[in-house]
């Protein structure tokens, strides 16, 4: 085995991932090389992502959204059901994308048919290698970084980017440190067909134990997730489909009348994972590399799309991508929107899993305040969006 390896590739992306396979198609631009390395698996758990509107504009750029158009819905209400039992309880809030001026606050689409479509342009990108190998070793070196594992040569890079999810190589190689901490809750996921409409609406009930979610897809149709605590998502998840779509009508009030499964369950242990860094020497992390939380709020792939845009304004046109001032930019660019989301993620749902009565009174005023004053609820909307949503018009 040769422990030269010739001349560096500019970008070695770890993890083919959603993340680490966008990353790979906004960076491999202007007769850059970049190598993606992981295992291209998409497999289907029921679970949904829904892109909000700088997510999808990043996928327009990098050309994937027409092959996404028709298997995405668009998200026009997002409705709050306050359904904790509180004495507090106040009733539901509804964000309209029309009053900030947008068709949709976003786009609900089922992550296997995104990772499907990410991986597709990305074997047809020029510039762009797909080594589907798992990386074992990443050793700094003074210009480049140089991995080897197992499926191939080992190889170097200006550039290393950790897209390698939460038990991330590449932030242990970098010294990144990190801190982690799991939710007693489960997401519990499924697609399901209804009987009624749902109108283009999603609907989070915020429960004791975490949110409930139906979020829509074309047609009758809508994703759940639902975050329940670790016991109960043993006995849901062991439920016949025809019985757990049963349990589920009843969580969700009838909402949309009858329902059917239709497609794999998943079940998913909740934690959060935020990093002290986002880029050290010549490595940068993106995703879920870099940060964790639980599905509240439809933030964590779109926080992870944004990095994608990040790293890419930061090296762009850089002859040495993975030089000093490249990664501190990024690092810089990265640190406010991600503590920012972590931060209000972990606080919402915990103060849905505590039963004390200053957390309820709270959490009752803040809904009560957002149905009441207009201003508030515009200004919570565009800070949820956030990435600068622009007032935009739905094609066709
Ligand atoms: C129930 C649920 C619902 C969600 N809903 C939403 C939503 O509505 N909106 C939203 O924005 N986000 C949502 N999220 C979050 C979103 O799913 C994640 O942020 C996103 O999938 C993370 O993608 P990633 O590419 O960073 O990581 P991953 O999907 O974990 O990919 C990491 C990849 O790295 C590879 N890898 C690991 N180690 C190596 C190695 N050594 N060598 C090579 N490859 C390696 C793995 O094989 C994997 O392919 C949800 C999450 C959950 C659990």
């Amino acid at each position: 085995m040769s422990t030269h390896a010739a001349e560096p590739v500019d970008i070695a992306i770890v993890g083919a991932g959603p993340v680490g396979l966008a990353a790979a198609l906004a960076l491999a631009t202007g007769g850059r090389s970049v190598t993606l390395l992981g295992p291209l698996a998409t497999p289907r758990d029921g679970r949904t992502v829904a892109l909000l509107d700088s997510s999808w504009r990043l996928l327009a750029e990098i050309g994937v959204q027409d092959a996404l158009q028709e298997k995405a819905a668009p998200l026009t209400v997002m409705r709050l059901v306050d359904d904790s039992g509180s004495l507090f309880r106040q009733p539901p809030v509804e964000f309209r994308a029309s009053e900030i001026g947008l068709d949709a606050f976003g786009w609900n689409i089922e992550n296997a048919d995104l990772t499907e479509a990410l991986a597709e342009a990305a074997r047809a990108r020029p510039g762009l290698r797909l080594l589907p190998g798992l990386v074992r070793t990443i050793e700094p070196e003074d210009d480049a970084a140089r991995l080897s594992g197992e499926g191939f040569a080992p190889l170097r890079a200006r550039l290393v980017v950790g897209a390698d999810g939460r038990n991330s190589q590449v932030r242990a190689a970098a010294g990144i440190t990190s801190r982690d901490w799991r939710y007693p809750q489960v997401a519990l996921t499924g697609i399901f067909e209804h009987a009624r409409d749902h109108r283009e609406t999603s609907t989070e009930f915020h429960t004791r134990k975490g949110p409930c979610t139906l979020v829509p897809l074309p047609g009758r149709r809508s994703s759940l997730v639902w975050l329940v605590d670790p016991e109960e998502a043993e006995v849901i998840a062991a439920l016949d489909d025809a019985s757990f779509a049963r349990r589920v009508e009843t969580q969700v009030q009838s909402l949309f009348g009858a329902m059917r499964v239709v497609g794999s369950r998943g079940r998913i242990p909740m934690g959060g994972l935020s990093v002290d860094r986002f880029a050290a020497g010549r490595m940068a992390l993106i995703g879920e590399a870099a940060h964790v939380f639980p599905p509240i709020g439809a933030q964590g792939l779109n926080l992870g799309l944004r990095d994608v845009a990040a790293l890419r304004d930061a090296v762009i046109g850089s002859e040495d991508p993975g030089a000093e001032p490249m990664m501190a930019a990024y690092d810089t660019a990265r640190r406010t929107d991600v503590r920012l989301r972590t931060g209000a993620v972990d606080v919402l749902n915990r103060t849905l899993l505590t039963d004390l009565l200053p957390a309820d009174l709270m959490r009752g005023a803040g809904l009560l305040a957002l149905s009441r004053i207009g201003p508030l609820r515009r200004l919570v909307m565009r800070q949820g969006l956030a990435g600068g949503a622009q007032a935009r018009r739905r094609a066709g």
